[in-house]
């Protein structure tokens, strides 16, 4: 598949070489500098520890050839099954009400997405939010509207809430202090985890793509909807240049329009690390006071497979899959440390 793919790509780039030669003779211009053939190379990354697991199975794909857009939508189910993780789907913190809502989107190589959010009853959110991108002629669905779609198309209601969900839930209700608690990893007893994976992956053809999931804050309002299924805010891709994705508080995420400002700052020339970190800035600068309290993570990937995250507070990580780095898990630069 490798060897097939990198003939390919030899064969394009000399085609390109003969072009500017040719072009270089007839109309006697100075030859334009060929770039030497780097051939693409499939990556997959995506945030917190339990990214590693979920890069395990978008790598699957990816290096059997898959395309970016599959090894994504796999890749972040993985999380949304498990119910010991208590801030992506089943298992997921319900909100104040008790009621698990997620969140969820999907964008590909061509600039198409799809997402979902306040959805209840669906244990996969991002194979829905995929069907709202390759089925209908819109972006988002929500709530009931989007549990009814992903029912006619042949989605299983089920429970999200588990026992221990519920329990610390109930835990919650004793003060039921509406005040969702703010996402400081690194904060001693901090029972409330609530990080969204964003993932982004290149495949064998450098085409990219990107997905996000979240169960969203633990005990929220109902109804409330975080960056997550924002196309621009908790994700954002773009073929030419790369993609971006978020976790932390959502709110903050969507007044900055993170992802997309990420993807537009590498499109100027900074790289994933600076972009992220710039973004951070942005939320920092125009709310000091608040961003000392809060946690905003970005990741982001540019198409030459260059990886990069900046977060406001230490505790940030990230994991990376490729051919020679599997699984591993890199801690992201933060502001505060
Ligand atoms: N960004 C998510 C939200 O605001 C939560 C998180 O990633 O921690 O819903």
């Amino acid at each position: 598949m490798k060897k097939g793919f990198n003939r390919r790509f030899f064969l394009k780039a000399s085609a390109l070489t003969a072009a500017f030669v040719a072009i270089d003779k007839t109309k006697a211009v100075a030859m334009l500098p060929v770039k030497a053939a780097v051939p693409i190379k499939p990556i997959v990354i995506s945030t917190w520890d339990f990214g590693v697991a979920a890069n395990k199975a978008a790598w699957k794909v990816l290096s059997k050839g898959g395309r970016a857009l599959d090894a994504v939508e796999i890749g972040v189910q993985v999380p949304e099954a498990d119910a010991n993780n208590h801030s992506v789907g089943y298992g997921g913190f319900p909100d104040r009400d008790g009621k698990v809502t997620l969140d969820a989107c999907i964008m590909d190589d061509f600039g198409n997405c799809g997402s979902v959010a306040a959805l209840e009853y669906i244990k996969h959110p991002i194979a829905v939010a995929r069907m709202v991108m390759e089925k209908t002629p819109h972006v988002l669905l929500v709530g009931d509207g989007a549990l009814q779609f992903a029912l006619e198309n042949g989605f299983k209601k089920e429970n999200l809430l588990t026992k221990e969900s519920e329990r610390a839930w109930k835990e919650w209700l004793k003060t039921a202090k509406y005040a969702p608690v703010i996402n400081i990893e690194n904060m001693p007893g901090n029972q409330y985890n609530h990080d969204t994976i964003g993932m982004l992956a290149i495949d064998a053809k450098g085409n990219i793509s990107g997905a996000c999931t979240t169960s969203g804050m633990a005990f929220k309002l109902h109804g409330r909807v975080g960056d997550s299924p924002i196309i621009g805010a908790g994700l954002y891709i773009d073929n030419e240049i790369g993609g971006a994705t978020s976790t932390g508080v959502g709110e903050e995420v969507i007044r900055n329009v993170g992802s997309f400002l990420v993807v537009e700052l590498m499109r100027q020339g900074y790289s994933p690390e600076d972009a992220c970190k710039e973004a951070v800035m942005r939320i920092i600068k125009k709310k000091p006071a608040v961003a000392k309290e809060i946690q905003v993570g970005f990741l982001a990937l540019n198409k030459k497979g260059e990886y990069g995250a900046y977060a406001i507070q230490k505790g940030f990580s990230y994991a990376v899959c490729n051919e020679s780095k599997s699984d591993l898990l890199v801690p992201g630069k933060s502001y505060y440390h």
